[in-house]
């Protein structure tokens, strides 16, 4: 198998299993209990906390909450700042081509009285910052751009939006979980106020992430239960989660670099490789401006479905669409916000690298690509009719 899916999912480093298995059985206890097991187990979430709070620059550990995932944490920042902040203005920002985690919540928002506005991004996918500075009202209460994108792998300028934010009061979130691990996140750095980190896109197991809230950041719990993580996300912590995230976190700082060149080796390779052997494709996204992990590939007069499932054939995991989407027939936004026709839209593929890649599964990808490609336009009037080489 050639996986290459890791905005999808990624495997549990052995690193990270290991430092986490312990806590299933031998040290099982409850984090909250004030006996030896308990004490246990709160000292390895404290230990943990604190891993993940210096692997983003979090000057404390009381800024990070634990939470289910990546999703959770975006409910948790974008309607519990709403409710805390609902007294001093109703308006939110984000953009087009957030995770539907962002958008769905944000349409929620919407039907409970708040005023929305929608930043599109650029042809590349890079937010358009005129429109976002432009957004901006008195009564703006909160911002929430993603770092970077989970389909493009564009990369924003939360710096430049941290500013902006910071300088007019505004409560600022990002949704960094293709970011971790990926690019050097640094909250103070960034101006950022909130943000979410997910365990299974960086090597940690699934059903476990975080929030970030910088200090005198108001939010309002969106569950009710026990006093645990101070009040603001009850329930029982999932303390092997908890470990393994510390863990994960703490590689993906300490190898930031090496991971980050061995990627850009390994995705512009793929890359020129299509290119290359392949007419008629065109790259999403700005081309330098993008995660190091990501090529999202359009291919003209295919079926992204179908191209899928010849490369499942051929061993190959890729994704069509974000995994969210594929599985449904519409295409994904974020290609049409970035202007792309439906056409074009259902024939992209998204390969998305990691840590268990190597430069023959890219060699691999590049051989069997052509043939599969020449097979599948060999079946399209389209391709017969229009015929012709022109790369975009
Ligand atoms: C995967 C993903 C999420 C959701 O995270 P889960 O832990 O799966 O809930 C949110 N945002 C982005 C950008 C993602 O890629």
């Amino acid at each position: 198998m050639i996986y290459m899916d890791y905005s999808a999912t990624s495997y549990v480093k052995d690193e990270v299993f290991n430092e986490m298995a312990p806590y299933f059985k031998d040290k099982f206890g409850n984090a909250s209990s004030i006996h030896a097991m308990g004490r246990e187990a709160r000292k390895a979430v404290d230990a943990a906390r604190e891993k993940c709070a210096k692997a983003i620059g979090a000057k404390q550990t009381s800024e990070i909450f634990f939470t289910s995932g990546g999703t959770e944490s975006d409910n948790m920042a974008i309607r519990g700042v709403c409710a805390a902040y609902a007294g001093k203005g109703k308006h939110i920002i984000t953009s087009t081509l957030e995770h539907h985690a962002v958008l769905h919540t944000f349409e929620e928002m919407a039907k409970q009285g708040f005023e929305v506005t929608y930043v599109p991004a650029d042809e590349k996918g890079i937010l358009d910052m005129d429109a976002f500075k432009k957004a901006i009202r008195p009564d703006t209460i909160f911002v929430s751009i993603m770092f970077a994108n989970n389909e493009i792998g564009t990369i924003q300028p939360i710096n430049e939006i941290g500013d902006i934010c910071r300088e007019k009061g505004i409560v600022f979130h990002t949704d960094a979980v293709q970011a971790m691990g990926n690019v050097s996140i640094d909250v103070d750095k960034l101006n950022v106020d909130m943000m979410s980190i997910s365990g299974h896109k960086i090597y940690a197991p699934k059903g476990i992430g975080l929030l970030y809230v910088r200090k005198g950041i108001k939010f309002n719990p969106i569950t009710t239960g026990g006093s645990h993580e101070r009040g603001k996300r009850p329930g029982t912590e999932n303390v092997p989660g908890i470990v393994a995230l510390g863990k994960a976190m703490e590689l993906a700082n300490d190898n930031l670099d090496a991971h980050v060149s061995r990627m850009i080796e390994m995705r512009d390779k793929l890359i020129d490789g299509i290119f290359e052997n392949v007419p008629h494709v065109r790259l999403n996204g700005d081309r330098d401006k993008r995660l190091c992990t990501n090529a999202n590939i359009s291919f003209e007069y295919v079926e992204g479905e179908s191209l899928l499932l010849n490369l499942d054939l051929k061993g190959i995991c890729a994704s069509s669409g974000s995994a969210c989407t594929s599985g449904s027939l519409d295409p994904s936004h974020v290609l049409l916000g970035i202007g792309l026709d439906h056409q074009t839209a259902h024939g992209s593929i998204r390969f998305s690298l990691g840590d268990g890649n190597t430069m023959e599964d890219i060699d691999y990808v590049i051989e069997v690509l052509p043939g599969i490609l020449e097979n599948l336009r060999a079946m399209s009037p389209l391709y017969e009719l229009e015929g012709g080489v022109k790369n975009v």
